[in-house]
């Protein structure tokens, strides 16, 4: 081991080695670790479990104000230190230093939102149907809440998770993913020291094969938030509804964006390029199919491909920079594959070459392939990296029962110059968010996020939405009349 600091887990308010370490690899330079990360065993996942269950009823009885006091603190501190802790981020998942940093300071906001919210937990008072009678609905934490994340937003997706299950009065064990832990553990360490009681956060790192079911399968663990693959979301899907836990899932996508023929080609190649490419294409709402009517076709290809080429893939840090390396080995080979596949079913393939720079790195030029059809295997299968295909379609009729033809629903995007048929889109399509003129990738932190098929399961995150998923309703009776 080197000089760098080692992390430890935090449990029960502990700063605790685990039985194993693991380090944080700079995907723009193979020789830089980031830093060295304890990995916890069952044993370890159990006791912050433990710890989580005994923290559960103090918070739940903390008023609102205090929980959202110590939220708004520690989303200060993020906004304060977006540059240092962007700079850590685009190290360690490798999307460029301007993304980064916008990613924490969304942390921030995110934190400071649902601040808010803890002392917005409003219910209801109505009139019973039964005379002297009256009802209030109310909203009480779940209790002991599992919050599992993938790598492609190392601190942004675990904040709009643990936000608000924090505000509502819920107690949490994080498990971020094992490739990305510093960003997880600098959000967890700056709600640790503004204030949080011992118990009531906790974070365990390492893999979902080591310590996912004690995560997933706990009897205390009443409530399961994880983002993810769409087979991981299955797995943990069937741990909670055996043992009756709630489950919020958010899985992958194969979101179209279509370019309507009157459309404003400009902008149209903007919103492809910056939707399909942007974070090196890793987003779960980036636009992966690129239907494209007929009139505009070859002129968008010509007009994406010719910026698309000009782009700087290198060091996420380094001025320049359009678009970081892909994540890790294992992503690239992935990616590689894909392009291998639509190759072999017939596309035309524009760049996707491996890329060499002057540090050992997983570069990848962005890749555009053209001539596909919407049952090739890379229009049903996401991908993740940068890689888009363009399918040709004779009509706006055409391009909308493309867009829908798909097993997800998370994003879906038209550019086009006409109010009506952005009207149409909108009712028409069967994806959970819907873009007009702007990116499938990029949502707003105080409106629902989520999608619909195999893309999302349970209720939505985000804004006001998240309280469905980590508040319980309470219907009390109440026959106030009664006499002594
Ligand atoms: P992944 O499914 O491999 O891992 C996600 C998390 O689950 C990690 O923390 C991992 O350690 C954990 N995990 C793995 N096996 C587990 C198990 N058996 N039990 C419990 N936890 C387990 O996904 P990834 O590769 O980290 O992320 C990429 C995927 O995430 C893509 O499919 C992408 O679409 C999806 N994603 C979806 C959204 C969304 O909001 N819909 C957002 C970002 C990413």
């Amino acid at each position: 081991m080197s000089h760098l600091a080692h992390h430890p887990n935090l449990i029960a308010g502990q700063w605790r080695d685990g039985p194993g370490v693991r380090a944080d690899i700079n995907p723009s330079d193979t020789t830089d670790v980031v830093g060295y990360y304890s990995t916890a065993d069952a044993e370890q996942a159990g006791e912050a479990v433990a710890a989580v269950a005994a923290a559960a009823p103090g918070w739940a009885a903390t008023p609102g104000a205090a929980r959202g006091e110590i939220l708004d603190r520690a989303g200060t501190e993020l906004l304060g230190r977006s540059a240092e802790l962007g700079e850590q981020l685009a190290r360690e998942e490798g999307k460029t230093l301007p993304e980064a940093v916008a990613e924490v300071a969304r942390a921030g906001q995110l934190l400071k939102f649902h601040a808010g919210q803890a002392l917005r937990n409003a219910g209801e008072h109505l009139d019973s149907v039964r005379p002297g009678v009256e009802v209030t609905v109310t909203r009480e934490p779940v209790g002991v809440v599992s919050i599992i994340t993938p790598w492609n937003f190392p601190i942004a997706i675990p904040a709009w998770k643990i936000a608000p299950a924090l505000a509502y009065g819920n107690t949490v064990v994080f498990k971020p993913a094992e490739s990305v832990p510093a960003s997880a553990w600098a959000l967890v360490d700056a709600l640790h020291r503004a204030g949080l009681p011992p118990g009531v956060l906790n974070l365990v790192m390492g893999r979902g094969r080591d310590i996912g079911d004690i995560l997933t399968g706990s009897p205390e663990v009443g409530a399961i938030s994880l983002t993810g693959s769409v087979s991981t979301g299955e797995r943990v899907l069937r741990a909670a509804t055996r043992r009756r836990a709630r489950v919020q899932l958010e899985m992958g996508g194969k979101n179209p964006l279509i370019i309507a023929d009157d459309a404003d080609l400009d902008l149209a190649v903007e919103v492809a390029l910056h939707g399909s490419y942007g974070s090196t294409g890793q987003r779960c709402t980036a636009s992966s199919r690129l239907v494209v009517a007929d009139r505009l076709h070859d002129e968008f290809v010509d007009k994406l491909w010719t910026r698309l080429e000009k782009w700087q893939v290198g060091d996420a840090r380094a001025e320049g920079t359009d678009m970081g390396p892909v994540v890790d080995a294992q992503q690239l080979a992935q990616d590689l594959h894909y392009i291998e596949i639509a190759r072999k079913e017939g596309a035309q393939l524009l760049g996707g070459e491996q890329l060499e720079r002057e540090r050992p790195g997983y570069y990848l030029q962005p890749a555009l392939l053209v001539g596909t059809g919407n049952d090739d295997t890379v229009n049903r299968e996401e991908i993740f990296g940068p890689v888009a295909s363009v399918i040709r379609v004779a009509d706006y009729d055409e391009a909308v029962s493309v867009a829908n033809d798909t097993e997800f629903g998370l994003t879906a995007g038209i550019v086009t110059r006409s109010l009506a048929r952005a009207g149409d889109f909108r009712r028409r399509s069967t994806a959970g968010m819907v873009m007009v003129n702007v990116p499938t990738a990029g949502v707003d932190f105080h409106v629902p996020f989520g999608g619909r098929g195999a893309s999302s399961y349970g209720p939505r995150e985000q804004g006001t939405a998240a309280r469905e998923f980590f508040t319980a309703t309470k219907t009390s009776y109440i026959a106030a009349g009664v006499p002594d």
